[in-house]
């Protein structure tokens, strides 16, 4: 079949490489791990003897110092060959924040050991349980003793936790009553941390791209396959316009996925369009989830065909990172200048 992706001529050294690591990794190692609820340690260590993780490292760190457009490019490919990057993206969104706001001094100490794959910097703890989605109420607070701060408070949901050495972890300096200003100046913590989640909803978005691609491909060849009443499914318009209809989401998707990496690449402004790719790139993603699982029918349930388990894990990221309605909202709120509803 055509390569559905249409664009080999992007970095496609770089897609090639990771196409065939990633067949080194099919369908029974995933499901293997799924069924064990194990970490794919060998995955993550290929991927980072590669040097794929170290992408957006400067090479004076042992990094090759590419942008955010070669590491979606990698993400998007992981996940169109069936296989699963959030065992290790964090430390490619985590970055936007590290080498951005860092310190030369934090640079120098931290880099060279996460570009060898010494260090691992995989987790990023921002949800509480106390706050979830309101991200400007959470309670973990760092007080500053000398040298020192000293962290209180409690997180959830972080992620590779346990598979990390280092976490960036999103804590106030400020008790939220004495705040003035939401998303405040005052020690530009947060300021910090959105270049990272802008990082975070672009790279996200390229994995649900890839998602999007794995699933109309299998769709696409099923329907082909598969006969019923003496004929393939795929002949049938109930069964083609779903995934010709989840084909053009996806593609819509990948633009503003692009044009979000460009502009973060440019170091130019590109909240809108992060929070747009990734809410775009989730929606087509779970649309051609749902399309595949149903051209399969009852043999989508069947765990051997792994529809079932990148259905779960695609579905994530209409809540994760950030949740759809919370994009909504700043989209309508900040960019439309709609009243605030909270
Ligand atoms: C598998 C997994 C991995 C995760 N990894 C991490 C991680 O590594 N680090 C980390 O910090 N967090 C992580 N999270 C947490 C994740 O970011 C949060 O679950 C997410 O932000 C939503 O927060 P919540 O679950 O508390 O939902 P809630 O805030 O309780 O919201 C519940 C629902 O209500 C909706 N809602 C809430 N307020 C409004 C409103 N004003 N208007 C409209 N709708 C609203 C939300 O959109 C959501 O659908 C992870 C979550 C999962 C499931």
């Amino acid at each position: 079949m055509n390569d559905l992706s249409n664009q080999t001529e992007d970095f496609s050294d770089i897609r090639d490489a990771v196409r065939s690591l990633c067949q080194g990794y099919p369908g029974e190692y995933w499901r293997e791990k799924d069924r064990k609820r194990e970490y794919p340690t060998e995955f993550v260590q290929a991927l980072t003897d590669s040097g794929f993780l170290a992408v957006l490292i400067p090479e004076i760190y042992g990094g090759s110092e590419l942008g955010i457009q070669e590491a979606a490019a990698i993400l998007e490919e992981i996940h169109k060959s069936g296989c699963n990057g959030a065992a290790c993206h964090a430390q490619m969104y985590i970055m936007g924040t590290l080498l951005r706001h860092g310190s030369e001094e934090q640079k120098k100490k931290y880099l060279p050991g996460i570009a060898s794959g010494e260090l691992r910097l995989q987790a990023f703890g921002v949800t509480e349980p106390g706050s979830g989605t309101d991200t400007t109420s959470i309670r973990t607070f760092a007080k500053r003793e000398g040298d020192e701060y000293v962290v209180n408070g409690q997180k959830v949901w972080t992620s590779r936790a346990e598979h990390s050495d280092l976490m960036l972890l999103l804590a106030r300096t400020t008790p939220k009553d004495e705040v003035t200003k939401r998303i405040g100046e005052e020690g530009k913590g947060f300021r910090y941390i959105l270049d990272g989640m802008k990082a975070e909803r672009i790279l996200i978005g390229a994995e649900c791209i890839g998602d999007s691609r794995w699933f109309i491909q299998k769709a696409s060849e099923y329907a082909k396959d598969r006969k019923v009443f003496q004929r393939p499914i795929g002949q049938n318009q109930g069964i083609q316009f779903p995934i010709a209809k989840a084909y053009a989401q996806s593609e819509a998707a990948d633009l503003m996925v692009r044009k979000a990496a460009s502009l973060f690449d440019s170091g130019k402004p590109c909240g809108k369009e992060a929070n747009m790719a990734k809410l775009l790139a989730a929606d087509a993603s779970w649309e051609a989830a749902d399309v595949c699982l149903q051209t399969h029918g009852g043999f989508g349930f069947a765990e051997e065909y792994d529809i079932e388990r990148k259905f779960r894990e695609t579905r994530l990221y209409r809540i994760a990172p950030v949740s759809t309605n919370l994009i909504l909202s700043y989209l309508a709120e900040h960019v439309l200048g709609l009243p605030r509803s909270f």
